[in-house]
């Protein structure tokens, strides 16, 4: 099997693989489906905290020899049982992992990579959280939503681009503020945060690329966020590149 250079540089930095065994799938919507697996070596060596992410590699559905890295959320970890759960878009055109992901049943095998998850809840607790995300970062969202104290603000602007997105299931919180907007195009989401101080706060952002990058220039440019109070992650790309 080759896993390109992006497997090379993941070995240079000395990255494990972990065996994972597909152990079950729910529906939660027609396109949002959770798979929870068995890894009982990767919960031996990481700790999970909310918005973990592990690499995995699908097999090329052209079927060479390639392997394709995609990454997922651990949205539910179980570290007694050795199991952890993810929640998957599966999305149109389908790439590699949603090939995978649409065909799997239980007792599938797949492997992981775990290296460069460094995200972690800002202590002490800000004064508020801006969240800013779509339909593939709301598990990362969910988790930063469930981890936030109940006192503390929540503004969350979430991207859909079909209704369909409208009815994956965000997490609740006393104090949370949630906009839904449609994409239309890379600077839609942008345009709808409402421009006003917020003093303390930290914002957490991913999604498209595109969208990502004119998000981190103008949270820095026009809303007053730091690299201290501010982590802008891409997530996919319309472009398709990796
Ligand atoms: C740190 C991190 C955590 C992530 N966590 C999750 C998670 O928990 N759940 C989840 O579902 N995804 C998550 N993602 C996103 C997921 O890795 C990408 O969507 C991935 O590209 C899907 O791979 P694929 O092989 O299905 O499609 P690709 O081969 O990447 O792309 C095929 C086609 O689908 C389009 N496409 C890819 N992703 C999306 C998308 N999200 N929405 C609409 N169109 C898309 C592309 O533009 C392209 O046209 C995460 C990404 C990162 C970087």
């Amino acid at each position: 099997m080759s896993r390109g250079l992006t497997g090379l540089v993941l070995k240079g930095y000395g990255a494990r693989d972990y065996a994972l065994t597909l152990l079950s799938k729910q529906t939660i919507t027609p396109h949002f489906v959770r798979f929870r697996f068995a890894s009982p070596a990767l919960f031996q060596e990481i700790e999970w905290h909310p918005a973990t992410w592990l690499r995995f590699w699908f097999p090329d559905p052209a079927g060479s020899t390639r392997e394709w890295q995609r990454a997922y959320t651990l949205v539910a970890a179980y570290p007694e049982q050795g199991e952890f759960e993810i929640d998957v878009l599966l999305h149109q055109p389908p790439g590699p992992a949603t090939v995978w992901f649409e065909a799997a049943k239980a007792g599938d095998k797949l492997t992981g990579t775990f290296l460069g998850s460094r995200f972690r809840m800002p202590q002490p607790e800000p004064a508020g959280f801006l969240l800013v995300g779509d339909a593939c970062s709301t598990p990362a969202l969910n988790n930063i939503i469930a981890a936030t104290q109940p006192t503390t603000p929540l503004e969350v602007y979430l991207e859909s681009s079909s209704p369909q997105d409208d009815a994956i299931p965000v997490a609740t919180h006393p104090l949370l503020n949630l906009q839904r907007v449609p994409r239309r195009g890379p600077e839609s989401l942008l345009a709808a945060i409402e421009r006003r101080p917020r003093a303390g706060w930290f914002a957490w952002a991913a999604g498209e690329a595109g969208t990502m990058k004119l998000l981190h220039k103008a949270l820095k440019t026009e809303h007053g966020f730091d690299k201290d109070s501010l982590h802008v992650q891409s997530y996919w790309s319309e472009t398709g590149k990796h």
